[in-house]
């Protein structure tokens, strides 16, 4: 019987001998013995009960066998919810509640914790591992391999619910056709073949690591050196290994600072390429000059899998996010989803095979933000510029209005960037009493200087108008982010909203 996704990941590899995850110093798994694992996985979840369309929590440690457990879902067609392992047990509590999960896997340290939290939604709990011990990996080493179990192009995959750095995360229902549609795409746009090597440094609870890199993988038949999480020293000893990686912009600034980055390091990569947040045309021009490659880089969300790259061949352009993938339809709209002129600043929308299909029980936001001609309201702001690359000038909501005008972040960030002795900076909105909001920056200065706020002040007052000018700047050791590199504007507006207002 037909599994849209799992057959065409697994169904040439199933009995391949070949390497799929390469884990350093614990040896490798090939394909077939990923694939049998898995199966052994998919049977353990029907043993817990669990019924294709089931939905079943993951809060794991990042490891073989949680991507074995995922894996299995897909074989099982059982929905699974992958969660970050920093969210707490309310967190948690709130996700398998919400998603209705008759199961949640967890490390067997958080046991006490959520073992509450399952029994109040009526869930199973059981452990999993990260060193492939724990109660559902002894169900596993005892389950049959479940036979591959049919689901249509339209059925559930996964709920991959948001970071909700506003109001309450929702869940993204993504289908087969979804996931597979822009792995393909993805796979054929980036060259990857059987003979990648991919390094594979990110999280897999997030769409970047867990479908960007990983079903793009599966679909080249490349084998992946899986690394637990973003480590300098371990990435720097696995690069010459590598022939690719995908990584956040902060993985790139982080091997920037390290010496042991140089040409013949990544002597024989072919591919870097970033995404999940914005790459500074910097870094991107530091990283060619050391290494002599240029990122690509790309853009997408949990929503809608990835929408656009810079080209394989042809100008990777810094500063931008490239062309819209083949089969992906966008624009640059008003509020009502009218297009804008070419060029200008607008809400980008996107339509196609990779936009989801809507939040998992919430028919009113998905209203809001699905339009019923298919197209998506990203909630970002972008232009696409005369030769067609797209650019990304922050989220809607970061969209500051001083005294009746608009000021984009990014605009004001880029020229305080240019700045000397800054490395680097945030602007977001905070209250004021006559203006509505004020702009106000934050910046952290490069190891060893100390930026004047008057002097940034002053220069600024060349480059851009009164308006966009920051009224307060604050100076940080780092910007917060979280672990996959996006600056968390909503806890700097936080802690600065009293600037100008008590
Ligand atoms: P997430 O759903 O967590 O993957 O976050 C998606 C959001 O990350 C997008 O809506 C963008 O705001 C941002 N993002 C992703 N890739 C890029 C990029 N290359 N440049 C700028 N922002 C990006």
């Amino acid at each position: 019987m037909a599994n849209h996704l799992y057959d065409a990941l697994f169904g040439r590899h199933e009995g391949s001998e070949r390497d799929f995850l390469i884990l350093p110093d614990h040896g490798n798994i090939s394909y077939a013995a990923f694939a049998e694992r898995a199966a052994r996985f998919a049977g353990a979840l029907v043993a817990s009960g669990l019924k294709p369309g089931d939905r079943v929590a993951l809060q794991l440690e990042k490891s073989p066998d949680m991507l074995a457990v995922i894996v299995g879902a897909f074989r099982a067609g059982i929905v699974f919810l992958p969660l970050n392992t920093a969210y707490t047990a309310a967190e948690v509590e709130y996700f398998v509640a919400d998603a209705g999960a008759k199961l949640l896997l967890c490390d067997g340290r958080a046991e006490p914790a959520l073992a509450p939290v399952a029994a109040g939604c009526g869930a199973a709990l059981a452990v999993l591992n990260a060193d492939g011990t724990g109660s559902f990996a002894e169900a596993a080493a005892v389950a049959d391999p479940l036979p591959v179990a049919a689901r249509a192009a339209d059925d559930l995959a996964a709920l991959l619910y948001t970071s909700g750095t506003t109001g309450r995360s929702k869940g993204a229902m993504m289908s087969h056709a979804n996931l597979l549609s822009n792995a393909e795409v993805l796979a054929a746009y980036w060259r990857f073949t059987a003979d990648d090597v991919l390094l594979h440094a990110l999280p897999i609870f997030h769409t970047h690591g867990l479908f960007v890199a990983t079903n793009v993988a599966l679909l080249a038949g490349c084998p992946m050196i899986f690394l637990p999480k973003f480590d300098a020293d371990e990435v720097i000893r696995h690069l010459p290994q590598a022939t690719t990686m995908m990584g956040v912009p902060t993985f790139y600034t982080r091997l920037l600072d390290d010496p042991r980055l140089t040409r013949d390091l990544v002597a024989g990569m072919r591919l870097f390429i970033s995404g999940s947040a914005p790459l500074l045309a910097e870094t991107h021009r530091q990283w060619e000059a050391r290494t002599g490659h240029r990122i690509l880089e790309r853009y997408g969300m949990t929503e809608t899998n990835m929408n656009t790259s810079n080209p394989y061949e042809g100008e990777r352009r810094a500063g931008t996010v490239g062309f819209p993938l083949p089969g992906v339809e966008m624009k640059v709209c008003d509020a009502e989803g009218r297009a804008l002129p070419q060029g200008e600043i607008g809400t980008i929308e996107v339509r196609g095979p990779n936009v989801f299909q809507g939040y998992w029980n919430m028919p009113e936001k998905t209203a809001e933000e699905l339009r019923t001609n298919g197209f998506f309201i990203t909630g970002d702001l972008g232009a696409i510029d005369a030769d067609g690359y797209v650019s990304i000038v922050g989220r809607g909501k970061d969209l500051i209005i001083s005294g009746g005008f608009n000021v984009y972040p990014k605009e004001v960030e880029l020229a305080l960037d240019a700045l000397p002795g800054v490395l680097e900076s945030a602007v977001i909105g905070v209250p004021h009493p006559d203006f509505g909001e004020a702009v106000v920056a934050v910046i952290v200065p490069e190891p060893g200087a100390a930026p004047d706020p008057e002097a940034i002040r002053a220069a600024l007052g060349q480059s851009l108008a009164k308006f966009k000018q920051p009224k307060h700047i604050a100076v940080r050791a780092a910007l917060p982010r979280n672990t996959m590199g996006k600056v968390q504007k909503a806890a700097l507006r936080q802690e600065l909203r009293h600037v100008f207002v008590p």
